[in-house]
């Protein structure tokens, strides 16, 4: 039996791929799913988005989604400086010409430099999730919610969670991961949640516009719902908990996108935020430290959890059940 802590994107999904081999149990202290990080998202899938281990699973997840999650909405990167210049020439994307770049988004400033992601797509992220959670239970899986993990401990060969006899645990705890290591006395893995806050500006908003961020990162927008979408992508260092949005990043994210188009957002009708948790290389974290065996990290998804969950949950699973080792740049270190 295994256990795993933890019932966001990461956990349902490695619980599910789990659950075609052994039996599973999914600890999550909410009373209810994807109350966190997973339930935060701006559901972008955009494979020029993040690097090395992060876009090779990306990629790789493109397919594996399955139908009816997946809707294409290209994401248009722009250079509003020389500092994005720079970043833009880092990006896996198809370069455009700044009036190519108005054309497709007709309220943008003409901005120095544009590329396009063709192959981005916006994720249905609660149906993907509630997909996982109905494919653990049909593989008799066990999801047990409002139940906090408490215990975590050495037994054997194997471990004890909250009174269960156990031989793995995956800690797929996001921002928490690290607190289930130090509950466990196992070494920490060093993750940093970083908050990141959205809101929903009132615009008179056409729904046909990609998805248009700053090559540097320091903001992004799009189309939602009759709404925009805007955030100053910003990453403020916080302890893990409820993340809750500050006025102040709202208005940074209003300016940065008012300087970008001639919208001239004045309010905004909702915002929120959310914890992002990385490593010091931004990379994910998959496998155990060589002196604790069957504590298995599934953690440090950062701003790429949703985008790479599918395949990183087979290779996490893969590594769990002993099919494979860690890959070398996704193990704790
Ligand atoms: C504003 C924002 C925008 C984002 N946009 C995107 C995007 O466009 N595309 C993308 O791919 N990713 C995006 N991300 C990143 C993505 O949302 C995360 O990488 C992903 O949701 C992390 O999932 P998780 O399951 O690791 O964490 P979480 O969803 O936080 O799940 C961890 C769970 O562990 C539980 N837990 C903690 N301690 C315990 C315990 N002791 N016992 C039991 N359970 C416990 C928590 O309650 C929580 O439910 C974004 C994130 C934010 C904040």
């Amino acid at each position: 039996m295994i256990v795993v802590i933890g019932g966001g994107i990461a956990g349902v999904s490695i619980a599910y791929e789990l659950a075609e081999h052994v039996k599973v149990v999914l600890f999550e202290a909410e009373p209810e799913l994807a109350r966190h990080t997973t339930g935060r998202s701006a559901a972008i899938y955009a494979p020029s988005y993040g690097d090395g281990a992060v876009r090779e699973h990306t990629v790789a997840s493109g397919p594996l989604f399955g139908d009816g999650i997946l809707t294409p909405h290209p994401s248009l990167w722009i250079a509003v400086d020389d500092e994005g210049v720079d970043h833009l020439r880092a990006l896996d994307a198809e370069p455009l010409t700044p009036a190519q770049a108005v054309e497709l988004c007709p309220i943008l400033r003409t901005p120095l430099a544009a590329a396009i992601d063709r192959t981005a797509m916006d994720i249905d992220v609660m149906a993907l999730h509630a997909r996982y959670v109905r494919g653990v239970k049909q593989r008799g899986g066990e999801i047990r919610t409002g139940e906090p993990v408490t215990e975590v401990r050495r037994a054997g060969d194997g471990w004890v969670v909250n009174g269960l006899r156990v031989d793995a645990v995956v800690d797929a705890a996001g921002a928490w991961a690290d607190r289930i290591a130090e509950l466990a006395g196992v070494p920490t893995i060093g993750l940093q949640p970083l908050r990141r806050t959205i809101a929903l500006a009132r615009a008179d908003v056409d729904p046909g516009w990609p998805l248009v961020a700053d090559a540097a990162d320091r903001f992004y927008f799009r189309p939602e719902s009759g709404h925009l979408l805007i955030s100053p992508a910003d990453e403020t260092p916080t302890e893990p908990g409820d993340a809750r949005p500050d006025d102040l990043d709202v208005a940074i994210a209003i300016e940065r996108v008012n300087a970008a188009t001639t919208l001239g957002l004045r309010s905004v009708h909702t915002a929120w935020a959310g914890l992002r948790s990385f490593v010091a290389d931004r990379q994910p974290v998959v496998g155990a430290w060589p002196d604790h065996p069957g504590f298995v990290f599934f953690a440090g998804q950062g701003g790429y959890g949703i985008q790479m969950a599918p395949s990183l949950a087979r290779t996490g699973a893969d590594v769990v059940l002993g099919r494979t080792p860690a890959p070398p740049r996704m193990s704790p270190r």
